[in-house]
């Protein structure tokens, strides 16, 4: 049996204790896709990787594998950047929420650089923006759904109109109030269903979107645009219910973003 060696830039997405004094982390690599690695030693006082394995930390690592072994282990890793480090509450709320969204996702090892990257740019633009970091994950919802094959265009998916007031599931996309009659319609009316591992889920075929949502939707190229006070509780569970709807309707299979359940109270604390 021989080992290999892979080098490559990561993001820690996940860490979690791993026998007495190792860990197991879930990453985004620039090379090898989403992985595990373990690594030894790191619960213990003053290592060399104290601090550098924490979650949204950008790194440089060096794993080993025997040929045929499925966990790869951590020979050494050294620090680029920490996303997460002097950032407030609502922006590690999303950030959180960017690094779920890709551990849901499944994508061709030689796409990694662009999946990498494009979790690379939020982070930092994050990192620093004084824009609502609401509509800044949006944009990387969007991009992340166009990079999966499944773009979901702000305009309307039957006319292309840009006042959009509905996403319709079946039409895999925002609709105009001309192109979606259904929108108007009783919620059990316009009920649609699908299956995942062989249990019956359904969701109504229209989500339709309050004004400020529209507003949002039909403006998110331009974030200067987007005032604090358009960005609700509402709004946040409507896109959230969008971009999973979107997402489960494509794979046949539940996405969630947990991490971002509790942000629209605090859009209000923030004020
Ligand atoms: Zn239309």
């Amino acid at each position: 049996m021989t080992n290999s060696t892979y080098l490559s830039k990561a993001i820690i997405l996940k860490r979690s204790r791993f026998k007495e004094s190792s860990c197991l982390c879930r990453c985004i690599t620039e090379d090898y896709g989403l992985l595990n690695f373990a690594a030894n030693g790191t619960y213990k006082e003053k290592g060399p990787l104290t601090g550098v394995l924490e979650p949204f930390n950008e790194v440089d690592i060096e794993l080993h594998r025997s040929s045929g072994a499925g966990l790869y282990y951590l020979r050494n890793a050294g620090l680029i950047d920490s996303y997460m480090i002097g950032i407030d509450y609502l922006k590690t709320l999303f950030l959180c929420a960017a690094g779920e969204l890709m551990l849901q996702v499944n994508y061709p090892i030689e796409d990694s650089q662009d999946y990498y990257n494009l979790l690379k740019v939020y982070c930092s633009f994050l990192k620093t923006t004084t824009y609502h970091p609401f509509p800044v994950f949006i944009r990387y919802a969007i991009r992340l759904l166009k990079l999966l094959g499944v773009p979901l265009d702000n305009n309307c998916a039957g006319c292309g109109s840009s006042q959009v007031t509905a996403y319709c599931v079946s039409q895999h996309g925002f609709t105009c109030r001309a192109c979606n009659p259904s929108q108007d319609k009783p919620y059990a009316s316009s009920e649609c269903s699908y299956s995942v591992a062989e249990k019956q889920y359904s969701y109504s075929d229209t989500l339709t979107l309050s004004d400020k949502t529209s507003y949002l939707v039909a403006n998110i190229g331009n974030l200067k645009s987007i005032d604090k006070d358009m960005i609700t509780n509402e709004t946040l569970e409507e896109i959230k219910e969008i971009i999973n709807a979107h997402l489960s309707s494509s794979f046949h299979k539940m996405f969630h973003l947990k991490s971002i359940d509790d942000c629209g109270k605090q859009f209000d604390k923030t004020e």
